[in-house]
């Protein structure tokens, strides 16, 4: 009796793990469908120095204009790729289309550098290096040292040597790259120890908890401390509020992105958003009173 329940039990299993296969082949044939036809754009959100005003980069975010359920964020497509050769079809294109852009941004006299969100999985193709210089090559009116890569930390990286020398590959390329969401991933300290990366992206759950929890504030100052220390630049994601912006002014974390800056936007806005973008007056006054 108790071998007939397990075998239902082990069939049932069986049916429900066909489904989701299945299920997932169709969710993975309809974004390579989208990205065939288009309905892939990126968005692009501004980075810009709170000190001096200077717009450091843009970074470039997923979207999918689906014709029925309305524009995608990538949290609502993307963790299905994880791993399959569509996520890695899907990275040429985001670096393709960014290069295609700056090159569009530089003929209208904007000159503008731009990050683009890698996988670890696609980072870690064995010819990821070789395919990469070749875009570069076949974009050459993009002046090099423009390109950014954010490593997502949300898988490990299974050999951390490995990505290090394709790092220093690639940066020879004059790509520079940084730790996305640096200090809620995989073993941030020894990826700093061991990564040439250029960067850290300070988490936007830091920055949000940072004024009413002293444990994220902490957190945060430890990771201006440890950037200051490793010699690496630094960004803070998700800076909402002046008061956030202030209060990262204080603390020597000058570059910041968020909604209190701009909320990430079609390509066609950019170079009217810079025109007419100027650092916050709060953040000036805050600047002044804090350096006296
Ligand atoms: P991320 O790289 O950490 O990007 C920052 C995310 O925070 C973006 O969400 C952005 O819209 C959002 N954000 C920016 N400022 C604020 C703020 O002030 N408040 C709040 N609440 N959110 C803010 P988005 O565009 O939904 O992207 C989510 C994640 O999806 C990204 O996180 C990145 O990990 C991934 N992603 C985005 N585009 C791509 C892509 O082209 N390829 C890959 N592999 N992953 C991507
Ligand atoms: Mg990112
Ligand atoms: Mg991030
Ligand atoms: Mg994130």
């Amino acid at each position: 009796k108790a071998k007939d329940l397990g075998r239902n039990g082990y069939q049932i299993f069986d049916a429900e793990h066909d489904r989701q296969s299945r299920s997932r082949l169709q969710s993975l044939q309809r974004l390579e469908q989208a990205l065939v036809q288009g309905e892939l754009q990126l968005y692009y959100q501004p980075k810009v120095n709170m000190r001096d005003g200077q717009i450091v980069g843009m970074e470039a975010l997923m979207r999918w204009h689906h014709p029925l359920r309305g524009v995608l964020p990538p949290g609502a497509f993307l963790p299905e790729v994880e791993d399959s050769q569509l996520d890695i079809r899907l990275g040429e294109w985001v670096i393709e289309t960014a290069l295609q852009q700056m090159a569009l941004w530089r003929g209208e006299g904007r000159v503008l550098s731009v990050s683009v969100n890698i996988s670890a999985h696609h980072l870690q193709q064995s010819d990821f290096a070789a395919r990469l210089a070749s875009l570069l090559d076949a974009h050459a009116d993009v002046p090099r040292g423009m390109l950014e890569i954010e490593v997502l930390e949300s898988t490990a990286l299974s050999d951390v040597e490995h990505v290090g020398r394709l790092m220093q590959t690639c940066q020879a390329l004059g790509v520079r790259f940084s730790l996305d969401d640096f200090g809620t991933g995989y073993s941030s300290l020894l990826y700093l120890k061991r990564l040439p990366a250029d960067k850290l992206k300070i988490d936007q759950s830091f920055i949000r908890g940072m004024h009413e929890s002293s444990d994220d504030l902490a957190i945060v100052q430890g990771i201006i401390g440890l950037s200051e220390a490793f010699s690496r630049e630094l960004v803070a994601e998700g800076v909402e509020t002046v008061e956030h912006g202030s209060l990262l002014l204080h603390l020597g974390c000058d570059v910041a992105q968020g909604y209190g800056i701009a909320k990430p936007m079609p390509a066609g806005e950019v170079v009217a958003w810079c025109r007419h973008w100027h650092s916050p007056p709060q953040w000036q006054g805050a600047r002044k009173r804090w350096s006296q």
